[in-house]
This record gives structure tokens, C-alpha cells and sequence, in this order.
């Protein structure tokens, strides 16, 4: 008889974004005449920029003509792409780094999904809590997290970041072998400082930990002060994972590239207490089970780093962080507790007069036509907080700014 994998029951409800669609669309097709605007899930508005929009063009003619024709490329991505890689994200920031331990990939959602499979299924995970939904979804597909009572996993450590302690995660009170971190975070907009990653850092030195240090917003600071990778901080490389990617840098949330970084310097334990290397066991789990991204693609990616390709992308970052300060003001004046939006595009706000997070979406969306995501569909510390991403048109963010000022009069 076939058999499922029974973890997969285990799956609360919905993925948050399915729950929050079919609100919508309940809402849409009772109400067809209303104009929704949502700044909800984290998808971008603006469209690629010119200069990557040439490379793709210019790759899609090298591969009409035998000459420059490619067929599949290297796993683990194109030397042309991993050089830029290094040198622009990472020697910039006084780090080192070879060419092996970067692995391009088709999204940052996929890495910090899969990363876990290299991992034995009886590790601890750890993570803040709310946090970004895939990190614990997949390792409870993988049988990882026990039982889900009463919104909660019995074996994950949930580390609260709530306006009490800055958003900031305490170190676990029981061990951690997997510790999942986000910075800049999604969802709490907050960011984490070289002070407080070297406390992580040690910590997993000590314990035998790894950190799985997802920085897909890292585009987003404009601190000088904070670290950009988490291999700013000493001793990382022994510890740490990085997941990086292009979709909220630079627009490819439907062009698909990401990338991965892991050290040949990090190391884990066999069951007999031999070491094994981390970065060759995730390069042969990616030439077993990944081609590559297409060349067209890597091409689009890589002229992110031209001069041209820079300048354009900071343009439009700039953009959504405009957006993200008129959010925050235009919320911060009518009294809401905000939080955020400074150093990352998304902002997070408490719920006022003790609304839960689904009460505030469901009266946004039926009052003032606004949809934005429910903390507590980060994980439970969420409750009572709600998220507003600063990816929307200025068009429309102006006008949702507007709307839920004068629904949310406080
Ligand atoms: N990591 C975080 C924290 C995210 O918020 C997202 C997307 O919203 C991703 C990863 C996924 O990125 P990608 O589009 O590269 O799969």
C-alpha cells in the first residue's frame, strides 16, 4: 500500500498567503466595485531596470547563435556571476571568499527550504519567532518539529522578538543545533546589529550549532554600521550558512536567482564523531538534484554590478524605502506603535486597542479596502502586530497610508 509522508498532515491550515488570498477574494467577489490595494505579501511593483533588462536581451541572442550557444552550465552557477558575487558583497566588506562556496540558485525560498535536508532529523531548530513561515514548514515536512499544539511546534525553540526586547532574540534556554536568523527581518522590519550576531556566533561556536543566516534583504541598509553578512563578524565561517538573493534587490521575484554561501570552513558531526564538510555535502546534494540557473538569467543577475546596474538599483531601492517612510510617518502620526522601515522594506505595527492581527486585517479590508499580512501568521510572539511592505506603487501606498489614517483614528 503507497504511503504518504505523514508530516505533511501535520501542516497547520493554509500557508499564511493562501489564507490571506481567499480573504481577499471572498472580500473582491462580494464586493466587485471595490478598489483593493493591498501591501501585503512582499512582492515587488517596479520592473527590472534597463540595464539588466539589456544583459537578458543580449543573453537570449547568445544563445540563438552556435557560437555563443549554452547548454547546461556549471551546478553551482557561472564564474562571471560568482566573481561579481564575491567581489562586490563580499571583499567590499573585507570578506574572503572562493568561488566553491557561493551556489547560485533559483531563490532564497528554495535554499532556506532545502538547507535543512543536509541536516539529521532528530537537530534542534531554533527560530525567532515571527518569523519568515518556510523556515519551519519545511522541517516539518521533514519530520523535525513534533506535534503543532495550540499554534505552537513541540520541538522547535520559539525565541520571542517583540517591542519588549527590541526585537531582539534572547539565546535559547535549552540547545539549538539549527538556528534559523533573518536580517534585515522579515517580518518585523528590525535589523541585527555586529554585537548582537557575534553573540549568535559564539553561541554556535560553543554549542556545535549552525546558523542559517538568511540576509535576502541585505540591499535594504543604509547603516553603515550594520553588518551586511553575517561573515563580517569574526568566526562566522565556522558556523554559518548565508542566503542571499536578487528578488527584492533587484526585482526578481518572477525572474528567479539567489545565491548561497557556504564556507568550506564549516563543519558537522557523523554520528561515529568524524567531521564532515558542509559545503561539499550541499554540493553534492545541488549536483544531484539542481541544473543550474539558466544562463539568460545569471546574465540578468550579474548586471546588477556594472556601474550602470548599481546606479540603477539604488534607485529603486530608494523608491521603496521612500515608500517606507511615508508608511511609517504617515502610521507613526495617528498614534500606531511602529516599527521598522528604516533599514529594511517592511514595516511593522502594533494593533491598536488590543485588536488581534486577523481582526486588523479583516477590518482594513472590509473598512478601508487595504490588505496587509497578520502577525500571528509568523508564528505566535506575532499576535498583535500586522505587516505593511513598502513594495507597493507610491501611487498606491500614499493612498493606503491615507485610508487606514482615517479607519484607524486612534
Ligand atoms: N527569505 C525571506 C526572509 C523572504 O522574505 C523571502 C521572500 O519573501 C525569501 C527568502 C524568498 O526569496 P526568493 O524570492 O529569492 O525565493
Amino acid at each position: 500500500m503507497l504511503k504518504i509522508n505523514e508530516n505533511y498532515l501535520k501542516l497547520p491550515g493554509n500557508y499564511l498567503f493562501a489564507e490571506i488570498r481567499n480573504r481577499v477574494n471572498t472580500f473582491k467577489a462580494q464586493n466587485p466595485k471595490a478598489n483593493v490595494i493591498s501591501l501585503g505579501i512582499g512582492d515587488v511593483t517596479q520592473p527590472l531596470n534597463e540595464e539588466i533588462v539589456n544583459a537578458l536581451h543580449k543573453a537570449v541572442d547568445d544563445m540563438s547563435k552556435s557560437e555563443t550557444f549554452k547548454g547546461y552550465g556549471p551546478d553551482q552557477g557561472y564564474d562571471f556571476l560568482i566573481n561579481e558575487i564575491i567581489a562586490n558583497d563580499y571583499n567590499s566588506r573585507g570578506v574572503e571568499l572562493e568561488s566553491d562556496e557561493i551556489f547560485v540558485s533559483d531563490g532564497a525560498k528554495c535554499d532556506t527550504g532545502n538547507f535543512q535536508e543536509i541536516f539529521g532529523t532528530d537537530n534542534t531548530i531554533a527560530v525567532t519567532d515571527p518569523v519568515y513561515p518556510v523556515y519551519v514548514d519545511t522541517n516539518a515536512m521533514a519530520g523535525r518539529t513534533g506535534e503543532f499544539i495550540d499554534g505552537r511546534w513541540t520541538n522547535v525553540i520559539y525565541m520571542p522578538c517583540t517591542a519588549e526586547n527590541d526585537f531582539k532574540p534572547d539565546l535559547p534556554e535549552r540547545r539549538a543545533d539549527i538556528i534559523y536568523l533573518c536580517s534585515p527581518n522579515n517580518p518585523t522590519g528590525t535589523t541585527l546589529g555586529k554585537e548582537e550576531l557575534k553573540k549568535w556566533v559564539d553561541y554556535a561556536i560553543e554549542n556545535g550549532s549552525v546558523i542559517l543566516y538568511d540576509a535576502a534583504y541585505a540591499a535594504y541598509i543604509s547603516d553603515e554600521d550594520i553588518p551586511r553578512t553575517i561573515f563580517e563578524v569574526e568566526g562566522a565561517k565556522k558556523v554559518a550558512v548565508e542566503f542571499r538573493s536578487y528578488s527584492k534587490k533587484a526585482g526578481f521575484t518572477g525572474t528567479r536567482c539567489a545565491y548561497t554561501v557556504v564556507p568550506k570552513e564549516l563543519e558537522a558531526r557523523t554520528s561515529d564523531g568524524s567531521m564532515v564538510s558542509i559545503n561539499k555535502l550541499w554540493a553534492r546534494r545541488v549536483s544531484t538534484k539542481f541544473n543550474g540557473v539558466s544562463y539568460i538569467i545569471q546574465r540578468g543577475a550579474a548586471a546588477v554590478y556594472t556601474e550602470e546596474g548599481k546606479r540603477q538599483t539604488a534607485d529603486t531601492i530608494r523608491y521603496y524605502m521612500e515608500n517606507a517612510a511615508i508608511i511609517r510617518e504617515g502610521l507613526k502620526e495617528i498614534g500606531l506603535e511602529v516599527y521598522g522601515g528604516i533599514n529594511a522594506p517592511y514595516i511593522w505595527l502594533k494593533t491598536p486597542a488590543g485588536m488581534s492581527s486577523w481582526e486588523l486585517f479583516d477590518k482594513l479590508l472590509n473598512e478601508v479596502n487595504v490588505v496587509g499580512t497578520p502577525g500571528s501568521g509568523f508564528g505566535p510572539s506575532g499576535e498583535g502586530y500586522f505587516r505593511l511592505t513598502a513594495f507597493g506603487t507610491r501611487e498606491n501606498t500614499l493612498a493606503a497610508v491615507q485610508r487606514i489614517r482615517e479607519g484607524l483614528k486612534i
